[in-house]
């Protein structure tokens, strides 16, 4: 199987982690030895841990984070989570200075904890990632709390950001899921804003296998859009999808082999410097 590097993963030992309940649904126990495993068992090198979302809409805090990934060696790296509040921003900032090799991006929930990606809170939080190189992931699309802001998460409310700072390193999570094609224009118009194709397999509900198919559809379309694969990142979501479940999905993209590569590991590699 080829090495692959997962750039979206969660895990906590909150009992009000919200994303139990996918974990359940996908049959698995959401814990960091289960998540080793499957990473040995799906041929990953590397996993970028992000903080959960709570059932609060808070995420878990970044010091739980880090944790998790010094027991989990050296295959898993933090990207520590920004919430709403501005004491959040300083914080983040003082742990990645603190843990500076080890942060390897910082991700900000936008519409779970109501905030704009062009809150002037985060401004500070964007020079730091620029002068540093290090991504700034946003969630956008979806969200998995009915009391999220969709407005605030939509994958069009980062061109002005990238407009504006054209050096800064952007990954819009879930490439926007439904607002691909959106995401596919933020990624062609944009050098350095990327996708990450995580925590797709969701929808469908007796249409499984035709939203499925949508879904490779749109994902395929989008790459062809672009131009090539070097974008685009492979994400699971862990455990609102599987590892092994987000791999077989791309293994059905119809691009060729150089782009499944890029998406596999070259362009995490690159990017995220792994
Ligand atoms: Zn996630």
């Amino acid at each position: 199987m080829t090495e692959a590097i997962d750039v979206h993963v969660h895990c906590s030992e909150y009992k009000d982690d919200l994303l139990r309940r996918y974990a359940a649904q996908n049959g698995l126990s959401y814990d960091l030895e289960e998540l080793l495993s499957s990473m040995d068992d799906n041929s990953i090198s590397h996993s970028l841990l992000l903080s959960p979302v709570l059932e609060s809409g808070r995420p878990v805090p970044n010091a739980h984070i880090l944790e998790l990934c010094k027991r989990g060696g050296s295959r898993l790296s933090p990207v520590l989570t920004v919430d709403s509040s501005g004491g959040s921003v300083t914080e983040v900032l003082s742990m990645a200075v603190r843990e500076r090799g080890v942060v390897k991006g910082f991700k900000i929930l936008l519409g779970y904890s109501k905030m704009s990606a062009t809150d002037p809170v985060l401004s500070h939080l964007y020079d730091f990632a620029e002068a540093n190189g290090l991504p700034v992931m946003f969630h956008t699309g979806d969200t998995a709390l009915q009391s999220g802001s969709l407005r605030l998460s939509h994958p069009l409310v980062i061109d002005e950001v990238a407009s504006r700072r054209p050096h800064l390193k952007i990954v819009l999570c879930h490439m926007g899921n439904p607002w691909i094609e959106t995401a596919a224009e933020l990624l062609y118009k944009h050098p350095r804003v990327y996708a990450d194709l995580s925590g797709l397999i969701t929808g469908g509900g007796k249409y499984r296998e035709k939203y499925m198919e949508l879904l490779r559809k749109r994902l395929n379309e989008a790459v062809y859009f672009v131009g090539d694969a070097s974008k685009f990142l492979f994400g699971s979501d862990y455990p609102v999808e599987s590892q092994a479940d987000a791999l077989r999905m791309l293994s059905t993209l119809d691009v060729d082999s150089t782009d499944l590569e890029r998406i596999l590991r070259h362009n995490a590699r690159e990017l995220f410097g792994l």
